[in-house]
């Protein structure tokens, strides 16, 4: 008899097609595998037993980064085959999946190792199971030819493994070897070929720019104090931590205490950075990550990385190459032109990047693995959701930017774009829209966008010439939340986060909502507060203090805001007028702004150098076992539920005045807030008889108050959804943006 058996998922550039030939040659199947594009297809003769055992070899053997979605048999008439063949790729048409970049594969770092083997420390050495993939994709189907790596041709040897079906490296796209591949460069910040190691450069403590899978990395040893210094001073970085890369596991085990879920992360062939809890007291400098207790740590993931850890070098500063919120630098020009002041030496290859792409961060919490950086090992993948009417290109927030088109069952969000108040930002944005629309063959048929008239995505998705919808960011971040679990029931749902555009020009951020991604209705949000100085007191936690204190706590927060503070009595005068006499000051409900006041006040953080600093800080001090909370309060207001914290400001002063330790007052806070939420949940349960509760938000990115929720709701029998496949932070509203959009 004679299939046709049609194969769709991950798998195209992980070695498929010649798994399905060894496959079939075993089981004595004769037909033909062939590239469709959006799918493979498989023809087969043989016995029905030969292939029944195929098809389950299918499921069961296929190569490790392989994803196999679904598979489709009709039976045929028998042509009469001869022997089974890998057929040329078709055009590609329809829906498509590419293949994010994967980590260095344990065979692959075996024969780097080996003095005898002909790749022997050869810094591009891959195979189909590991190598770079959607960073060199100029265009679909994945072929040699539409790669980056189209301008070398293969030697002999490479030649004979690339056709040969019982190589590992059959039909290994970027497959190379020292004869034929791309070739590394040492130039200093003149341009002039260095012929020094640079190891030994690392290893004296200059800075080197290093050119990644997807960008280039600023490089130092990550245990010399002055190198991490001289990299602060020089790319202008105050305190935002730096991501290191260890040498290997045990180097990891030295420095980070270190679960079975976070090793296998680090291993995995995404091998993201994974957030870190800290064995303390450390040998590291503290300026790696200052007024923290978390490590930012990643293992090497390209040959090339391996190529950095000589001699006593064990653990790297590996910070992504890019000027304040730029997008990250990809290619040598641009490399030795914009990093000229901040590297001393740039080791540079001849593989061009083709899409820039930052390494993703992630962290595991109780056992649950959650994503605050998207990109790198996970994008291009889609997320799938119930099919939509319409195809969406939703335009995300301008902060952590990502995009989203979206179309039947699939949503493909972009890697991490970043910030987007730049020229550079805007423009990478456009060109990846580009490529992905036409990768992806999407051609949208409405514009999903965030209700903030200032954000600049705002503006593009007017300059579009398509229907706009307008979303709201935290009914986004919820609606991402539930499309993330795949669930379409009813929840309570809470989303804290910085500040986005509420639907009543208030700015929102502790906001707790009911239904479904058809329609959320909000039920509660913390007190509002006046908001003087706008988006502009993001950087001033003190400020929010003053503000918190003048207006739930009056004359006398006044004098506390002067005596802890530190205000003058004229500015404090300047505010208080100011909130006596403009009817028009707009209100926020901000849980980020809620954090920086309280960690402003205990003295923790009273300026932002990066986003999230004061909270983060203020999470670290944190001590456990801490059972007291402040007093809080929830009331109806005007028909909906309002959060109070009036009364706790009093007492935090208290302890303060008391000398409470920090991490006690900052634990206390943390456990508040837990009870807060929980109390709130109990009470919209009772309202509504809804029993799952959705948490979203980048303050859900905050390990202490996230895993005492997620204790205190499992106790509360609540059935809890939380992130998995995008971030919780704005990095994922344009997950929501579409399939609000496009249902
Ligand atoms: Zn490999
Ligand atoms: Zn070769």
């Amino acid at each position: 008899m004679a299939q046709k058996i049609k194969v769709c998922g991950v798998i195209q550039g992980v070695g498929f097609r010649p798994f399905v030939h060894r496959l079939a040659e075993r089981h004595g199947l004769r037909g033909w595998v062939r590239n469709e594009g959006s799918h493979v297809e498989i023809w087969v003769e043989g016995t029905n037993e030969q292939i029944q055992a195929f098809v389950r070899g299918l499921h069961e053997k296929h190569p490790p980064a392989a994803q196999i979605k679904e598979t489709y048999t009709e039976v045929y008439p028998v042509r009469g085959y001869s022997d089974f063949v890998i057929q040329e790729s078709k055009e590609a048409s329809g829906d498509i999946f590419i293949s994010p970049d994967l980590a260095l594969c344990p065979e692959c770092l075996q024969e780097f190792r080996s003095h005898r083997d002909r790749r022997f420390r050869y810094p591009f050495i891959n195979c189909t199971n590991c190598g770079p993939r959607y960073t060199i994709i100029r265009q679909v189907p994945y072929d040699r030819g539409n790669t980056t790596m189209a301008e070398f041709t293969m030697c002999q040897e490479c030649s004979e493994e690339y056709h040969d079906i019982k190589s590992r490296r059959y039909h290994a796209q970027p497959n190379a070897c020292p004869q034929c591949g791309p070739t590394l460069s040492l130039v200093d910040a003149k341009g002039c070929i260095c012929r020094e190691d640079f190891s030994h450069l690392l290893a004296k403590g200059f800075i080197l720019a290093v050119k990644g899978l997807g960008g280039f990395h600023l490089v130092c040893d990550a245990r010399n104090p002055e190198a991490v210094n001289t990299l602060r001073q020089r790319k202008g970085r105050e305190a935002k931590p730096f991501a290191l890369m260890a040498k290997d596991l045990d180097v990891i085990k030295k420095y980070a205490y270190i679960s079975k879920e976070e090793e296998e992360l680090l291993q995995s062939p995404q091998a993201p950075i994974v957030l870190l809890e800290q064995i303390l007291p450390s040998s590291l400098p503290p300026s790696l990550n200052p007024g923290l207790k978390t490590l930012g740590m990643m293992l090497p993931y390209t040959p090339l990385h391996h190529l950095l850890f000589t001699g006593n070098l064990d653990i790297l500063v590996m910070t992504s190459a890019n000027l304040s919120h730029e997008p990250i630098v990809y290619t040598n020009e641009e490399a030795l032109q914009r990093l000229k002041s901040i590297a001393d030496y740039f080791l540079l290859h001849n593989r061009p990047i083709y899409h820039r792409c930052d390494d993703s961060i992630t962290a595991v919490v109780k056992k649950h693995t959650q994503i605050s950086r998207r990109a790198r090992g996970y994008v291009p993948l889609p997320v799938k959701i119930t099919p939509l009417k319409r195809r969406v290109l939703a335009l995300g927030g301008d902060l952590k930017n990502t995009f989203c088109l979206a179309a039947g069952d699939k949503a493909f969000l972009s890697q991490h774009m970043g910030d987007m108040d730049n020229l550079e930002a805007q423009l990478e944005f456009r060109k990846t829209l580009s490529h992905l629309q036409s990768y992806f063959n999407i051609a949208p048929e409405i514009v999903a966008h965030d209700l903030h008239p200032g954000y600049t995505t705002t503006q593009l998705a007017q300059s579009l010439n398509l229907p706009l919808v307008g979303v709201q960011h935290h009914e986004a971040h919820l609606a991402s939340c539930l499309v993330d679990n795949n669930y379409t029931g009813e929840v309570l749902g809470l989303v804290c986060d910085g500040t986005g555009y509420g639907s009543d020009s208030n700015l929102w951020g502790f906001e707790f909502f009911r239904g479904t991604i058809d329609c959320f209705q909000r039920l509660a949000h913390l007190a509002y507060v006046p908001l003087i100085g706008g988006d502009k007191t993001v950087e001033r936690p003190d400020r929010m203090a003053l503000l918190f204190l003048l207006h739930e706590w009056g004359q006398e927060g006044a004098k506390w805001a002067e005596k802890l503070l530190g205000f003058a009595p004229s500015e404090i005068a300047l505010y208080q007028r100011i909130l006596q006499n403009s009817r028009d000051i707009p209100l926020t409900s901000s849980c980020g702004r809620l954090f920086d006041a309280v960690s402003a006040l205990t003295g923790v953080c009273r300026r932002n150098s990066y986003e999230g600093q004061a909270a983060m800080e203020l999470e670290s001090l944190c001590i456990p076992g801490v059972k007291e909370t402040y007093s809080f309060a929830v009331r109806q207001e005007g028909g909906i539920e309002t959060l109070s914290l009036r009364e706790m400001w009093p007492e935090l002063i208290a302890d303060i005045c008391k000398k409470r330790d920090t991490g006690f007052i900052a634990a206390k806070f943390h456990r508040t807030l837990q009870e807060m939420i929980t109390h709130t949940f109990l009470l919209l349960r009772e309202e509504t008889n809804i029993t799952t509760v959705a948490l979203s938000g980048g303050v859900m990115q905050n390990k202490v108050l996230l895993s005492g929720l997620l204790t205190e709701l499992e106790r509360k029998d609540f059935e809890i959804l939380i992130h998995r496949q995008v971030p919780p932070n704005d990095g994922g509203i344009s997950l929501g943006q579409a399939v609000i959009a496009g249902r």
